[in-house]
């Protein structure tokens, strides 16, 4: 597949695009062109696996041959997207079956098995500093594959104990360090290490970091599901509004690829928590981010969202390839929706009402779908964490108890691994090449 960089118009193949993650002067890798599936009913009927093998093999067999393709799918979806009706007219399409409990999971096995194949015998080294949850993910998502070295960057006792359980604990091929310093100070360390000549030779730095492409294919795989699930409620006669909760916008990102393939979707709401830089530009078209405001989504506290550039760009070009979708920016195809913190806490309780328990990030696209849909219409909000990663507040929110799953408990009584470490490059540098 041909891919170009945002900012200086390159054209780069997906293999390049993986192995780089950002291109030059910051560009994104964008897909040139988005193939369109015309048997989709044939397509929504196939099982999950095999349904990603054909939507993935669409964008990349013709560099990587179908079998490789199907095998990184296998090994990647290996847990299922469930779709549970949570109120009369909305359905939760939740995602946070995985290995780390976050929607996450998907994007990043999917990327950690490509780096894996595209290695091959070479050996690589992630190198990626977390304030939490992506920490998880990324090093779930490369546990034990054996030419892969990760090391992960956090501030210590600046992350949640459990989180710290969830990434520190494992081993093998995945080491933790954590630093006397706060977030900042450990993003400053990997970008030290990767403008490091020495470094980035030697052992093959790669950031395997959140604006990866193929982190985006992934993801388009669970919109067809949810789709599919959604048809058993209402065949053709009804398409789903489908509400995200937005903080990058990786995720609607992979929302409209699905859609450009052919998906019939009928519009998305971006959700957005008190950081509403989208929102606001799709009512004034003025680009005008303000100051990060902390929310209790922090997953979603992002006011300068970086994949916005690839929304933009999808657009644009969906306009010129004319696909018979309507691709303009308007309120038919995505509409901009702010919740304040009382709304989401709000959104929680209405919906545990209906017998249904989100975390806060799910409560806001469950917020926004309920504001946007019409008398009519029927719709699905995306649930992106599972509840027992924010037990606290829902606890205090509903007046409920939640439980651990086995994993969580089960890791919660793991010894840490993690080395402390003085926030120095020289120290870090040394580490690495030790
Ligand atoms: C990362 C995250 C989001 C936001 O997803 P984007 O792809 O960054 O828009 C929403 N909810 C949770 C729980 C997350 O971890």
């Amino acid at each position: 597949m041909k891919l170009y960089n945002s900012k200086t118009q390159e054209q780069v193949s997906f293999v390049q695009a993986v192995k780089l993650g950002l291109g030059r002067e910051r560009g994104l890798f964008c897909p040139s062109f988005i193939p369109i599936f015309t048997n989709m009913d044939e397509l929504l009927e196939m099982p999950f696996v095999i349904r990603n093998q054909k939507i993935i093999r669409s964008f990349i067999e013709d560099e990587i041959g179908g079998s490789k393709v199907d095998e990184l799918v296998r090994k990647s979806f290996t847990f299922l997207p469930r779709l549970v009706r949570a109120t009369p007219r909305m359905f939760a399409l939740e995602l946070y079956h995985g290995p780390t409990f976050a929607f996450k999971d998907y994007g990043a096995r999917f990327m950690a098995q490509c780096l894996s194949l595209l290695a091959g015998k070479e050996k690589i080294t992630i190198l990626t500093a977390t304030s939490g949850d992506t920490g998880a993910a990324v090093a779930d998502a490369f546990y034990g594959l054996s030419n892969i070295r990760v090391v992960i960057l956090y501030p210590k006792n600046k992350i949640s104990p459990l989180q710290e359980k969830l990434f520190c604990t494992l081993g093998k091929n995945i080491e933790t360090l954590a630093v006397n310093g706060d977030f900042d100070i450990c993003q400053s360390l990997v970008k030290a290490a990767f403008e490091d000549e020495e470094l980035k030779n030697k052992l093959k730095l790669n950031s395997a970091n959140s604006i990866n492409f193929s982190r985006l294919l992934a993801q388009i795989c669970y919109y067809f599901e949810g789709v599919a699930r959604f048809r058993e409620f209402y065949g053709n006669k009804i398409l789903p509004v489908v509400s995200v909760p937005c903080g990058n916008f990786g995720n609607i990102t992979a929302g409209f690829y699905a859609k450009a393939l052919g998906l019939p979707i009928k519009r998305f709401v971006a959700t957005t928590n008190a950081n509403d830089t989208v929102p606001r530009f799709l009512q004034t078209s003025k680009w005008e981010p303000h100051k990060t405001i902390a929310t209790i989504t922090n997953a979603m506290d992002v006011s300068e969202p970086s994949n916005w550039e690839r929304v933009v760009e999808h657009f644009n070009k969906m306009l010129v390839h004319a696909i018979g979708n309507n691709w303009q920016m308007n309120e038919g195809n995505i509409q901009g929706i702010s919740i304040s913190d009382a709304q989401t806490i709000a959104a929680m309780k209405a919906l545990h009402k209906n017998g249904y328990v989100a975390e806060p990030h799910t409560a806001i696209a469950s917020c926004g779908l309920s504001k946007s849909l019409k008398a009519d219409e029927a719709g699905i909000f995306l649930s992106t964490a599972h509840p027992a990663k924010f037990k606290e507040i829902i606890e205090q929110t509903l007046g409920i108890q939640i439980f651990l799953p086995e994993k969580l408990e089960l890791a919660s009584k793991k010894k840490i691994l993690s080395i402390d470490f003085n926030p120095s490059f020289e120290e870090l540098k040394k580490y690495l090449l030790a």
